[in-house]
Parts: structure tokens; C-alpha cells; sequence
């Protein structure tokens, strides 16, 4: 039962910090002489003499996403495959997904986990919660799915795609909760928005959004456009899935479970650790999982960690809303560019709708990069329904775009305005950049 201040597990989550570390150092040792004993990539590589401390944790090798892909599919399990009770895979953007599995005490623990960040974003037993991320082996579906039973939640398991099916069941069933990635739910707010269903017509009391990085724009649009309160959540397969982290009411950064995930932050280019408040990489060592332990998992996202305690009564290690993945980041012009901040440029302009897309095109010698975006319908109507580049007000905004991003990635780009609807919407992750090369690769 949810505790009456909002927090799930309040002796794990409200742990003083001392006796806390104590538990992650218990925890980091089982789990190296588990890992040791039982994989041999990690039998060869992990020094024999065992740890003293968490400050110990650095001086052992990082385990990568390549890893996994070598050993594919079962090659870095702990567990004979008669003791996992559930196969996941991440997309594979390139070449074969990477394959993860659970134990049964290993999927105990994720709902346990989930069931901690839906409660902090709001969620109760009996809320109706309509989960719209995508269900198979896709972790966000059941991630979540399994979660919400766990606090005792009315699951309405939509999944992603069909988004006149999302609107007709938001209106009809009247969720409390909407857990979706952050593209897709303001693709069926703007849907909604047509439909002429104004926002607090709805019922929506609470919303998480994860799977993709999101900006505070984002947050307010997604806030107006549904009438809800939006939550950021954070996870990955190789990890668990999501139930990572996530925002309590306080959203001022995501709770880690750090009594089951121990975080570190690096230099992405060293892998030298860096103190709490400076920005680099996420590496996570999983503390209790046993069909697939991660030793120092280089997670690729970008972001900062803090210990200081929360207004919130919850004494885990938060981390900063994510600034984007290491491998998202482009150099344009020796300038390292996050597609986020190209995000976060364009959301304060009111006369925008919240999509855009970036296309880099890398053909010629100085690569030219153009940003799309997509006044929003009003703005269009007053020009007369059209973008006629010689009337003031199109003049106008295309400058103040321009001007914003030009501040914000210090960088020049070419801004155009696109008729209403069509900057492609997402439903499920969502496209924002198109790199054009020779080999004409993405
Ligand atoms: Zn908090």
C-alpha cells in the first residue's frame, strides 16, 4: 500500500543515506562474485581481489552495448535458460536487438521498482491508466503494464500506433494515468485538440513520459494540451527497462532506485568518473539482478547526478532530466549539437506547433544544416493560409526562429516553415533528425 505522503516503499525509498551505501556495498559484492562465478566474460575481466568500497567500483572494466551484441543472444546470462522467466530485446537500430532476460525475482524487483515512480508521479490504487507504449519485447508496455497491477491500478493496455483508438479510449474510459513516449502524447493531444475535446474534459490527473529525451517545453505542452501533470521516467532494457528513475511530485530531477541500480557519472571520451553535479555519461551497476547482472553498463545518456536530499522525503541519488545520448550528439562544424536543444529553442515560441525536424546534410564540404518546423494552425489562418515568405508576420517568425537557435546551439541554421501537418508525427519513438551523407546511411 502507498504510504498516505505518496511513497511506495518508504523504508527503501526514505532509507538514511549511510545505511543505504552500506546496503549498495553488501549488494555490489554479491553481485561480482555472482556475475564472476557465473559469466565467463566477467570471470576474465574482473580483478580477483574483491572491493572495499563503492570508490572501488572505478577501477573495474565498463560492460557496453557492444558486449552484449558480441555475446548475442544468451552469451552474458547468469542463469541456464530454464530459470528465466521472460526474453525482452531492444530495437536494434543496427543489426541484431540486444537480448535481455528476467528471472522471476528479476521481474519482482522491476515491478517493485515501477511500482515506486508511478506512485511518486501521482498514481494510486484504483486509478484507470491507459499505457501507451508499445507492448512485445519492447520493455515499455509491460514495464509498465506490470507496474500499475503492482500498486493496484486499472490497466488498459492500448499500446502504441492506432492514434484515433487512443482518443476514442481517453475520451470513453477516462483514465486517471497516461503513460506514453513524449512525441506520441503530444501527437494525440494535438489529435484530441481537432477533435474539439478540450483538455480538461478528459479526467487525466497524472501522465508519464520516457523513452526519448524531452524538454521543459515539452512538459508544458503536453500539461495544456491533456490536462495532466507530466512525470519523466527513465529506463533501459539492458538495466531493467523502465522504473529506473523517475520524478516525484517535487520534479526536480529523477529518483534512482539506487538501492537496485548503483549510478556513476564519466567522462564519455575518458571514463574517468566525475563528482556529483558535473554533466557526463550514466553508468549503472545493477545490485540485485541475477539472470543478466551489469557491471558498469556505459548507458550513453547524457546527464548529472545529485545526492542532496529532496522535499520529497526520499533520500535516493536523483539524476538531471537527460540532455540526450552520446550517440544522438552531432558535431556539425566542430559544434557538438543535442537534438534536445534544438527542442528546447523552438517550444517557447508560441506560434509553433511542438514538432519539428533536423536535416543535416553532410554532402558538401561545410555541412548545411536545416531545421523544419511547423507554425501552428491559428498562425497559419492569420497569414491567409499560406506561408507566403513576403508577408511581415512569416518574415518575422522566421527570424525570431532563427535567431533562438542561432543563441541556443551557437550555430547558424536555415529555418522552414512548413504548412500544418506535415513534419511527420510519431507513433511510438519519434524521428527528429535526418543526417544526408554520400553513402546516404540513416
Ligand atoms: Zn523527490
Amino acid at each position: 500500500m502507498a504510504s498516505p505522503e505518496g511513497i511506495w516503499n518508504p523504508a527503501a525509498e526514505c532509507q538514511p543515506r549511510p545505511e543505504r551505501e552500506r546496503l549498495q556495498l553488501a549488494r555490489l559484492r554479491e553481485t561480482l562474485a555472482w556475475a564472476a562465478s557465473r559469466v565467463a566474460f566477467y570471470r576474465e575481466r574482473l580483478p580477483s581481489e574483491p572491493v572495499r568500497d563503492l570508490e572501488d567500483l572505478a577501477r573495474l572494466p565498463f560492460t557496453r552495448k557492444a558486449d552484449l551484441r558480441e555475446h548475442y543472444p544468451f552469451g552474458l546470462f547468469a542463469v541456464d535458460q530454464t530459470d528465466i522467466a521472460r526474453i525482452h530485446a531492444s530495437s536494434g537500430t543496427r543489426g541484431k536487438p540486444t537480448v535481455v532476460g528476467y528471472t522471476s525475482g528479476d521481474l519482482d524487483v522491476w515491478n517493485e521498482v515501477m511500482a515506486r515512480v508511478l506512485v511518486a508521479a501521482g498514481g494510486r490504487p484504483g486509478d484507470l491508466v491507459h499505457v501507451a507504449y508499445g507492448y512485445g519485447l519492447f520493455t515499455g508496455g509491460l514495464g509498465f503494464h506490470q507496474g500499475a497491477e503492482r500498486v493496484g491500478m486499472t490497466v488498459v493496455p492500448a499500446s502504441s500506433g492506432n492514434t484515433a483508438r487512443h482518443c476514442l479510449l481517453l475520451r470513453d474510459l477516462r483514465p486517471a494515468g497516461l503513460g506514453a513516449t513524449p512525441s506520441f502524447a503530444l501527437h494525440i493531444a494535438e489529435t484530441l485538440a481537432e477533435q474539439g475535446v478540450k483538455p480538461g474534459e478528459l479526467g487525466l490527473r497524472w501522465g508519464m513520459f520516457g523513452a526519448e529525451p524531452w524538454t521543459q517545453g515539452v512538459r508544458r505542452a503536453l500539461e495544456t494540451g491533456l490536462g495532466l501533470r507530466a512525470h519523466d521516467v527513465y529506463g533501459l532494457s539492458e538495466i531493467v527497462g523502465p522504473g529506473v528513475s523517475g520524478e516525484c511530485e517535487a520534479r526536480d530531477g529523477l529518483h534512482i532506485a539506487d538501492d537496485h541500480f548503483l549510478p556513476e557519472i564519466v567522462e564519455p571520451d575518458t571514463g574517468r568518473p566525475l563528482p556529483p553535479g558535473r554533466q557526463g555519461e550514466l553508468v549503472l551497476t545493477t545490485l540485485t539482478k541475477r539472470a543478466l547482472p551489469m557491471i558498469r553498463y556505459r548507458t550513453g545518456d547524457i546527464t548529472t547526478l545529485s545526492v542532496e536530499p529532496c522535499r520529497c522525503g526520499r533520500t535516493s541519488a536523483r539524476m538531471a532530466r537527460l540532455v540526450g545520448r552520446a550517440d544522438d550528439m552531432l558535431v556539425i562544424k566542430g559544434v557538438n549539437v543535442f537534438p534536445s536543444e534544438v527542442e528546447g529553442a523552438l517550444l517557447d515560441v508560441a506560434e509553433l506547433v511542438p514538432h519539428y525536424l533536423l536535416v543535416v546534410d553532410r554532402r558538401a564540404t561545410l555541412p548545411r544544416v536545416e531545421v523544419q518546423v511547423e507554425p501552428a494552425p491559428a498562425f497559419f489562418e492569420r497569414c491567409g493560409g499560406g506561408l507566403d515568405p513576403a508577408l511581415a508576420a512569416v518574415a518575422m517568425l522566421r527570424e525570431q526562429v532563427t535567431a533562438r537557435l542561432r543563441a541556443a546551439l551557437g550555430l547558424s541554421v536555415e529555418v522552414t516553415l512548413m504548412e500544418p501537418r506535415t513534419i511527420p508525427r510519431s507513433e511510438g519513438k519519434a524521428v527528429r533528425v535526418i543526417e544526408r551523407t554520400e553513402d546516404a546511411r540513416r
